[in-house]
């Protein structure tokens, strides 16, 4: 496909809100567009020329790309400059460079060539490096035609703005097979799994629905983590579970997936986080822990990667432990700072899935392959079936200073991607209030009146995320709660996320408008006496005395409190 063909498809998907039209746009696109080709189109669709979870980026910032685009077009960098002050939009500064810059030879590259140009890009490293980057989005813009300079030029400054997101892709493949969305659900199961979107449109495109029926997880590519639900107390939790359930200690760390597979010597580990990111970097303890004490070949585990002191054993809280999520002084961390990965699932066992086994047999290997292990070593588990005992085991953790508990369903699968009811937490109730905090996405923020002015923020917007209707729904605006440092953490953290117009994907109700709107990638854990109804909150539902208790660099927006949790938790509160 020429490119300039794809970037035809990118300005319909852009000049449009409704979500229904982005679905048959895309299912169009696709059946376009050759299976040789087709993953490619849709990395690019996210601005990306890899999944998610593969850390391959481009590496340009947008001094860089002003650069190129001056170059590309042969505009003064100082009128490239000035554009971009007046929009804001590189991808329409280059555009209108183009159209005053025509010449014949634009716009003939395949997608394929240009794909290749941009993954070049991100792999060019080292010694003149920035130099050789500009350079070859230069070459690129330049062969470009206007239209398609529009999005060559938003793709390394990750901001694509066509608004969709990964569930409309999907729905869009289901309308490629017959103008329905009828098969968003198997395909939304089979990426849960395999959450690489160009494998799973190539698989449904060779192959349609048979193409992903028998999706396994892959070690080296991450899965997306089961998530718990909550009750308010041990009787319904034990009488939800059938009667007999696992309890296991609610650790406070970050979630961790261990991937390792051995070749002879040869040992390849990978850690990922919640939310799909590739952190093996960060943990080079963990590494070589379970390079030493995991000893089988081809493996995926689940668990909690927690802080401990190496006095007394004890885990750390959270604040302590998330310091280790970070890219410089690694060592130094590692050293101050060591981890245990706590391990309660295994989801491949030598190349075998897992996922459709019950909790018990998948618990049993978790015991067998770290028994006698001191850094990845198994969540403590017991067996209950009386309340009171649940509730005995719920107090003595909490005593030591940790989180809740986990009850698991015996004989549960493990559902990737979803919040099910084979394993419910219950967690300490803060002196009868909300009896759970929320994870909310930051959507926008207010310019500072008073005591805030110095951050230039004075009031931020929060919100939860719908998936029935695929948007974030508003919960409530934040102005106070927040330490100096959380707020200066929140203006730098926006800063890269700000974008010109609200989201398409933000209901919002125009009282609560934000003076800057961001991008939905900023999680954070709120907590708050209650929860109130609220028709001004496109939630229905805002947060009571809302209090910031950390920025959650480990959760995506989509992982955050749902819209229908929100209801269960108001329904919950009513009960207790
Ligand atoms: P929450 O983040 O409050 O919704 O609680 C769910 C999270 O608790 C999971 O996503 C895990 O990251 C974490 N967790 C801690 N301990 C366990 C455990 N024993 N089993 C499962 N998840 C756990």
């Amino acid at each position: 496909m020429q490119f300039s063909k794809l970037a035809n498809y990118f300005f319909k998907l852009e000049s449009t809100s409704s979500r229904n039209a982005m679905v048959e746009i895309l299912g169009e696109l696709f059946q376009e567009t050759e299976a040789s080709e087709i993953d490619k189109v849709v990395y690019l669709t996210q601005g990306r020329v890899a999944p998610l979870y593969e850390p391959v980026e481009l590496g340009m910032a947008e001094k860089m790309v002003i650069k190129a685009i001056s170059q590309g077009s042969g505009s003064s960098e100082q009128r490239t400059v000035e554009l971009f002050k007046k929009t804001g939009d590189l991808g329409e500064v280059a555009q209108k460079l183009g159209e005053e810059s025509r010449s014949k030879n634009q716009g003939k590259q395949t997608v394929t060539e240009v794909f290749e140009k941009l993954l070049e890009i991100a792999k060019t490293e080292g010694v003149g490096s920035v130099e050789k980057k500009i350079g070859i989005l230069a070459g690129l813009l330049r062969e470009s035609d206007p239209l398609s300079t529009r999005y060559v030029a938003r793709i390394p400054v990750d901001k694509m703005r066509l608004g969709f997101s990964d569930m409309t892709v999907l729905e869009g493949l289901s309308w490629m097979l017959d103008g329905t969305k009828k098969h968003k659900d198997r395909i939304e199961a089979a990426y849960n799994i395999r959450p690489d979107l160009g494998y799973i449109v190539k698989q449904v495109k060779e192959a349609g629905l048979a193409g992903i029926e028998h999706a396994r997880p892959a070690v080296k590519t991450p899965i997306f983590s089961m998530r718990a639900e909550r009750l308010a107390n041990a009787k319904d939790i034990l009488e939800k579970g059938g009667g007999k359930m696992a309890v296991e200690p609610k650790i406070d760390g970050l979630r961790t997936q261990l991937h390792l597979k051995r070749n002879g010597k040869n040992c390849e580990i990978r850690l990922y986080s919640r939310g799909l990111e590739n952190v093996t970097g960060m943990y080079p303890d963990l590494v070589a822990a379970a390079e030493e004490e995991v000893t089988c070949d081809d493996v995926i585990l689940d668990g909690e990667a927690i802080g401990f002191d190496p006095k007394t054993g004890k885990y750390l809280p959270f604040q302590e432990t998330v310091q280790r999520k970070r890219k410089y002084d690694i060592d130094l961390f590692s050293k101050n700072f060591p981890l245990k990965l706590v391990v309660f699932d295994c989801l491949i066992y030598n190349g075998q899935s897992y996922l459709n086994e019950p909790y018990t047999k998948r618990r049993e290997l978790v015991e067998k392959l770290l028994k006698g292990n001191k850094i990845i070593v198994p969540a403590e588990r017991h067996l209950v079936d009386k309340p009171e005992e649940l509730k005995r085991i719920f107090d003595e953790e909490i005593k030591k200073g940790l989180e809740g508990i986990m009850a698991k369903k015996l004989d549960g699968v493990y559902q990737a991607g979803a919040r099910g009811w084979n394993w419910i937490k219950l967690k300490a109730s803060y002196e009868g209030k909300m009896n759970d905090t929320v994870d909310a996405v930051v959507m926008g923020y207010d310019f500072g009146q008073g005591k805030r002015n110095k951050f230039g923020v004075g009031a931020f917007l929060i919100g939860v995320y719908d998936k029935q209707s695929d948007q974030f729904k508003t919960l409530s605006k934040v102005g106070t709660g927040l330490t100096d440092q959380e707020w200066r953490e929140l203006v730098k953290k926006g800063k890269e996320l700000v974008v010109s117009q609200k989201p398409k994907n933000y209901d919002v109700n125009k009282i609560m408008n934000a003076d800057v709107w961001l991008k939905p990638k900023l999680v954070g854990v709120f907590r708050a006496d209650q929860l109130t109804k609220s028709p001004m909150h496109t939630a229905g539902y805002a947060l009571r005395f809302p209090r910031l208790d950390n920025w959650r660099t480990d959760k995506l927006p989509q992982d955050a409190t749902s819209l229908k949790e929100i209801n269960e938790m108001a329904l919950l509160q009513k009960k207790a």
